[in-house]
């Protein structure tokens, strides 16, 4: 039984320096404190948990010496300052990705200018954002939001990293007819969870079942499994090799694997051992069978 990975599975890039930052300080003997959980993947949270790491809810929290953490996330400038007057180091794991976006709103503020982001208004990336420009910015799921709000001064549009490019095309557009002059839109999308779905989707179509990887309740995973399922009716999604039936494979050559953007590679290395076990086992009972 051959088993192929996607092109592109697993961290996205600001998900692996974010878990490489917390390593670099635990290295230093570091007392580390996540602002909320670090990744949204059970299995990797309690192994850095088993390594002392611990989340805090707020800055508030902080005790003793402690490096604290900002997650890919980002947080507002507040939050920010309050956790670096607390706690003894402060490390932003912000994604560059996000810390773009929170800069543009930034300036566009500063110059009085209004900014609309089109996000979801409780997801904490777009909290952060917020912070960034307090007085003048709005947030809109879709284009039909776009509708309630006030005149725009001289507007900049920029999305939330993960959403549908096509949610953001078309409020972009319902905000030029809200603006006082040409609004300055800005695709501030991430493409790490398109190319993901784009390899599975690639991917599906060749093997007769897919393992997913990833929490049962992530939208990102749940996204992966429905778009393997729409070629490969045999997907599964699954968080850790144990989840794997080998009944499942009966009669599998080929069967595909990836991951969401938030689980780790040793996790990842572990479901692929388990089924190429599988594999193996089974070819050893068919030799048996031969002789
Ligand atoms: S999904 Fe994109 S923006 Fe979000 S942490 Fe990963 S690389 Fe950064």
């Amino acid at each position: 039984m051959q088993v192929l990975l996607a092109e592109e599975y697993g961290f996205c890039f600001g998900v692996e320096r974010a878990v490489e930052l917390v390593e670099d300080a635990l290295s230093q003997g570091a007392r580390v404190r996540t602002l909320g959980p670090l990744i949204h993947n059970t299995q990797e949270i309690q192994r850095l948990e088993a390594h002392g790491v611990a989340t805090i809810d707020a800055p508030a929290d902080v005790e003793g010496e402690v490096t604290a953490v900002i997650r890919a996330h980002g947080v507002t400038p507040q939050v920010q300052r309050e956790l670096e007057a607390r706690a003894s180091h402060v490390v932003d794991a912000t994604c560059p990705f996000v810390t773009k976006v929170q800069k543009l709103a930034e300036r566009a503020a500063a110059e009085g200018r209004d900014v609309v982001i089109v996000g979801n208004p409780d997801h904490p990336e777009m909290i952060g954002v917020v912070g960034y420009a307090p007085n003048n910015s709005y947030v809109v799921r879709d284009a039909g939001e776009v509708a309630n709000l006030p005149a725009l001064r001289a507007p900049l549009v920029v999305s939330q990293t993960t959403i549908k490019l096509s949610a953001f095309l078309e409020a972009a557009e319902a905000v030029r007819a809200k603006a006082d002059s040409e609004p300055q839109i800005v695709n501030t999308i991430c493409s790490a969870t398109r190319d993901r779905q784009d390899a599975a989707r690639a991917l599906a179509g060749q093997v007769e079942a897919f393992y997913v990887i990833g929490g049962k309740h992530s939208s990102n995973s749940l996204k992966l499994l429905s778009v393997c399922k729409e070629s490969c009716e045999r997907s599964f999604l699954i968080e850790t090799p144990q989840e794997i039936d080998a009944e499942d494979l009966r009669g599998v050559e080929r069967v595909g694997v990836t991951a969401g953007a938030s689980t780790p590679n040793w996790l990842i290395e572990q479901v692929v051992a388990r089924l190429r076990e599988i594999g193996e086992a089974r070819k050893e009972t068919a030799d048996a069978l031969a002789v």
